[in-house]
């Protein structure tokens, strides 16, 4: 892939999605890749591991990228919650999974020296058990009554899922998986008066189906960089 190459496909796919935010998932990307996608005027990113968001978001920071907001997507160890929070620029936790991870991030929220951390709970919609997020209900609403009661710098901002690995039939799956976050979405909104809330669901496989189902952030790896 090469500048040209990446230029034409940011610009196909930005036209597909509108106002939805893409989020260029760099997780299998090197350094070069990323400035490439910088040099287009892309600035939201997303990685799946702490170690490698924090050193592409320090090389970021030392070119002086300072207009960059990285988005932490994978599952998060509670013995990394620490090192992720002071990382330049970030932006958004996406994979907030389990209300003892969030109690963690909680805890340690004064090592976040920016305004505002957005949390995304993730539930587990497709209900395979290889797949991390809520699959409880009654833990999820404790995540989002805990969160509401905290204040600054976190804020819930959405929802966050994934459609079926496993599964013969992928768009049946993401569309059930969706459509179920969607639903959800709709319930925390009427219970909590929840005024904004958004949705974080659709990868290169399944972003299409995510863009019928409301979302309103995509995150898309290989359909950019392979
Ligand atoms: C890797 C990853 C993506 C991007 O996947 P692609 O299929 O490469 O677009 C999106 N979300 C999460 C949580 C991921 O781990």
């Amino acid at each position: 892939m090469d500048q040209a190459q990446l230029a034409e496909r940011l610009k196909n796919i930005k036209q597909e999605l509108c106002s939805v935010t893409l989020i260029a998932v760099t997780k299998y990307s090197a350094l070069e890749d990323l400035e490439m996608a910088y040099a287009e005027n892309q600035f939201d990113f997303g990685e799946s591991k702490v170690n490698d968001l924090k050193y592409k978001a320090n090389y970021f920071q030392e070119k002086n990228f300072n207009n960059v907001r990285w988005h932490f997507i994978g599952h998060l160890q509670t013995n990394k919650v620490k090192e992720l929070l002071r990382i330049p620029n970030l932006s958004a936790i996406h994979s907030v999974d389990s209300l003892r991870l969030l109690k963690e991030i909680i805890k340690n929220k004064s090592e976040f020296t920016e305004v505002e951390l957005k949390i995304f709970l993730q539930l587990n919609t497709s209900h395979e058990d290889e797949k991390t997020g809520f699959t409880s209900m009654l833990e999820f609403e404790e995540a989002v009554e805990l969160l509401q009661n905290t204040n600054g710098p976190l804020k819930l901002a959405g929802l966050m899922t994934m459609g079926s690995i496993r599964t013969e039939d992928f768009e049946l799956s993401a569309k059930k998986c969706f459509s179920e976050l969607e639903k959800v979405r709709e319930q925390l909104i009427k219970k909590y008066k929840i005024l904004d809330l958004k949705l974080s669901m659709g990868m290169s496989q399944d972003y299409k189906i995510a863009l019928t189902y409301g979302t309103d952030f995509v995150r898309i790896g290989s359909a950019l960089f392979k």
